[in-house]
């Protein structure tokens, strides 16, 4: 294929990439050597916690021809998922709602974008046949990923221009923020390169590091995955460590505050994808509807959600300790109570821990009530 066949091609490739619902598209080579140390480093400090995966595949996810070989370039794409709606702060205020994180709330994005992916590898695929028609090259063998493959996303994404990876550790574009999907078409071709993003944007804020609940970004640009209420509620699959537990608030899948907090995401987009509008039954739910639901309800409404992937036992125990965290109401105390017989031992031992925590503070609530009574009859200010 000649130099000006692969102008033409990356050129159309965007089109076609903005065709399918993609957001930006920049391409990129396979070279991540200065990302392996850091990646390295990360692992040896077991900030990966329990996701054994991300050590298996060592350094190959800094290696993406290692992946798929005769990989010459990397695509890189984003595609916007905040929803119109998005309800954040009326959500996180409020204890007696469970705060799903807003990528969550509609249809899993592996699928979408991944199939979307494809009709771009697609597309590719056709046009590079009609071009070498009649000679010895191919375009060989391509791949979409989109979370399912050991790949440093966010590093490649930077260096194929989408933005820069900020102190939260997240990619960040400064005309979009950091609410979309990253996904990756690996082909054989030699496109031409983008440019990476001149210079990180972070600059002296730190509002993601002093925001995080539970001070899961140790250090700018590095997040304690162990920490995370991402990691501690979605891929663990032990029992959350006590101390993070009160921490969490109503977060029952994921967290967002470190994306909130950016000032970047003054500027991004709400997402006209109808795959992911909130589903009625996730968006804003009361903890007590969906402490409610069988293992049959969790796995009707959760169809074709990523929160699915979680499962019934994960779910349950992210549950308790919302519940454990909101107000103790009688209603609160006796849901809890009738379901600790049948309840699993992992999600059992939640519920005891949410059922001490809501005792607790009804004692205080009983300690401040009669204080105030007294300074009522004492006629005290109520402070005094
Ligand atoms: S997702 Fe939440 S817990 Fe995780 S680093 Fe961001 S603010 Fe912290
Ligand atoms: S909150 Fe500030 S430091 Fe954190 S990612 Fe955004 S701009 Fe960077």
């Amino acid at each position: 294929m000649t130099a000006a066949e692969l102008v033409q091609l990356a050129h159309d490739i965007k089109l076609w990439a903005r065709e399918l619902g993609f957001d930006q598209v920049g391409i990129t080579d396979t070279d991540l050597a200065l990302e392996e140390p850091r990646l390295q480093a990360w692992l040896d400090a077991g900030h990966h916690g329990t996701m054994d995966y991300m050590a298996r595949h060592g350094m190959m996810r800094a290696r993406p021809h290692e992946l798929l070989p005769g990989t010459l370039r990397v695509l890189s794409v984003r595609m916007n998922y905040l929803p119109f709606e998005a309800g954040f702060a009326a959500t996180l205020r409020d204890p007696t709602l469970g705060y799903i994180s807003r990528y969550a709330l509609g249809r899993d994005y592996h699928k979408v974008l991944r199939n979307r992916l494809k009709q771009l590898g697609e597309r590719i695929e056709r046009r590079c046949e009609a071009l070498l028609q009649g000679s010895q090259e191919t375009l060989g063998e391509w791949r979409p990923f989109v979370d399912s493959a050991p790949i440093l996303e966010r590093p490649l994404a930077a260096k194929a221009g989408l933005g820069w990876v900020g102190k939260h550790s997240l990619l960040l574009n400064e005309s979009a923020g950091s609410f979309f999907f990253l996904g990756e078409l690996l082909v054989g071709l030699p496109l031409p390169l983008d440019a990476p993003v001149e210079k990180e944007q972070c600059g002296k804020c730190v509002a993601c590091i002093n925001i995080c609940p539970t001070g899961a970004i140790i250090a700018p640009y590095v997040v304690d995955g162990r920490r995370c209420i991402s990691y501690l509620t979605i891929e663990n699959d032990g029992p959350i460590p006590e101390e993070f537990r009160p921490l969490m608030g109503n977060r029952i899948y994921g967290c967002d505050d470190c994306q909130l907090i950016c000032p970047w995401n003054r500027y991004a987009d709400a997402s006209p994808e109808p795959d992911f509008s909130p589903r009625p039954t996730l968006h804003r739910p009361p903890l007590l509807d969906l402490w409610g639901w069988s293992e049959s309800d969790f796995l009707k409404h959760t169809e074709g959600s990523p929160i699915r992937r979680i499962g019934y036992r994960r779910w349950r125990r992210n549950l308790a300790v919302a519940l454990g965290n909101g107000p103790a109401s009688p209603q609160v105390i006796e849901a809890l109570q009738q379901a600790l017989g049948e309840a699993e031992p992992m999600v059992a031992e939640h519920i005891e821990w949410a059922l001490a925590t809501l005792a607790n503070r009804q004692q205080e609530d009983h300690k401040k009530t009669r204080l105030l009574i007294r300074c009522i009859e004492k006629g005290l200010p109520d402070h005094a």
